[in-house]
């Protein structure tokens, strides 16, 4: 970057944190975040100098907490926080149907926090408000488990029994986090919606590896099985977005079908790849 353009990238950046500011009618921010991290934005921030930013603000005390929203896989939020330390708070999607979700990767991105040592806040606890919709089997479950509480109820509990976020709950009046008995009734939930799911897909990842347009084939039908199941939340719509900046598209595939060959759940891979193109059209 040539002296003048950086020159210019701190002025701007200087005007648009104090317009926020200004907007906000503070004089500090208790909490900074970087929207939407993800590998498509990373490259940006780094060119950007998003971090150094805000570590300069947080000295200049603008800034008490820096940290950043997550929309991507574990192993490249374990990059981010190794690449950057001074990170303090991730906020992570997090919620019961996603915990083991290929795509979303909530545990395995919860497990990064967990390692690094930053907090973790929550974002979709309740899916968008999809698990407050619950197909009626699933629902009957919690019901039967708990006559008294609500389909939200079990997710907010879900999200809030985690140690770190536990520190985060203390407003919440006589808090019990999730028992064992409890968290088995929430695993009986989460099977009879993954039954009703629309491609089988188990993520063992065989098709990947010999796809010439290396398509994100996995991550892909667990976005439109999520779709299918819950409606277009923006969640995946940024997750799609992220995948497809680094990976084929799924309208990108030539139909070679070296990926069903290796399937052992013999899915239409090609046919459904289509369908996924369909519903996410962007
Ligand atoms: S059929 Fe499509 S998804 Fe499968 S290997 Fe070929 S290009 Fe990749
Ligand atoms: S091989 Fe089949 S089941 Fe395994 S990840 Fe690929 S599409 Fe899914």
């Amino acid at each position: 970057m040539s002296i003048m353009a950086e020159t210019a990238r701190k002025l701007l950046a200087k005007r648009i944190f104090n317009e926020q500011l200004e907007r906000c009618q503070v004089d500090y921010f208790d909490y900074y975040f970087l929207h939407a991290m993800g590998r498509s934005v990373y490259g940006t921030v780094q060119e950007q100098k998003g971090f150094e930013f805000m570590v300069q603000k947080k000295a200049e005390g603008k800034i008490r907490h820096i940290g950043f929203s997550w929309h991507d896989d574990a192993d490249m939020l374990d990059r981010i926080l190794t690449d950057h330390p001074e990170t303090e708070l991730v906020q992570l999607q997090l919620n019961y149907i996603d915990w083991e979700n290929e795509s979303v990767q909530s545990r395995k991105c919860y497990e990064v926090g967990v390692k690094h040592g930053v907090q973790v806040t929550v974002m979709e606890p309740l899916k968008g408000g999809a698990l407050v919709r619950l197909p009626e089997a699933a629902a009957n479950i919690l019901k039967e488990a708990d006559p008294d509480a609500g389909n939200a109820s079990w997710g907010i509990r879900f999200a809030a029994s985690l140690d770190q976020v536990e520190d985060n709950i203390s407003y919440m009046k006589d808090f019990q986090p999730l028992t064992e008995g409890e968290r088995e009734t929430i695993a009986k939930t989460v099977q009879i919606i993954n039954d009703s799911i629309a491609i089988p897909c188990t993520a063992c990842r065989y098709c990947t590896s010999g796809c010439p347009k290396k398509i994100a084939i996995p991550e892909y039908f667990s976005l439109y099985n999520n779709q299918k199941q819950f409606g277009l939340l923006a969640g995946l719509a940024t997750t799609y977005g992220n995948l497809t900046a680094t990976h084929g598209k799924p309208q990108d595939c030539i139909g070679c079908k070296q990926c069903e060959d290796h399937c052992p759940q013999h899915l239409p891979i090609v046919e459904n790849l289509k369908l996924v193109a369909e519903a996410f059209q962007m």
